[in-house]
């Protein structure tokens, strides 16, 4: 009875268990180009050359791709709830060099070295939580554990 009660009561009100996921990584093709196209921020607008025109924003923000013909585009989209095995091969960091004056490039977290990957730690001031440093956190320990 009581379970019945219950089971009623969760029909009307379920327990949402939502999970969240972060983009890491996107990617469009043009299949009339066949051009790949990423974007890695915010204002990361990439488009392709040819007449349809297939367009991908927004970086790891949120993901925004068009097209004049849409079903000619494929979207490829990594999320930090993938395999992390995975997500290590698309996700990655901007950086400017050393000393922070060469043009910005994008690095595969998996490609870091351990001592640029602690450096991303000790930047960001303790107790300080976003979704890039979660990844950077879960690269030091796949390496610890994958030795
Ligand atoms: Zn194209």
């Amino acid at each position: 009875m009581k379970n019945r009660i219950l089971k009623l009561w969760r029909y009307f009100f379920p327990v949402k268990l939502e999970v969240r996921s972060e983009v890491v990584y996107s990617e469009i093709t043009c299949l009339e180009c066949n051009e790949s196209l990423a974007s890695y921020n915010r204002h990361d607008y990439k488009t392709c050359s040819c007449p349809n025109e297939a367009m991908i924003d927004g970086g790891t923000d949120y993901t925004r791709y068009g097209a004049k013909d849409l079903t000619k585009v494929d979207l490829f989209t990594v999320l930090d709830t993938d395999d992390f095995k995975f997500v290590r091969r698309f996700a990655s960091r901007g950086g400017r060099g050393i000393d922070g004056r060469g043009p910005l490039t994008w690095v595969k977290i998996k490609d870091m070295n351990d001592g640029w990957l602690q450096a991303v730690l000790d930047y960001y001031p303790e107790g300080t939580d976003n979704s890039h440093l979660r990844l950077i956190k879960k690269e030091i320990e796949y390496r610890k554990e994958n030795k």
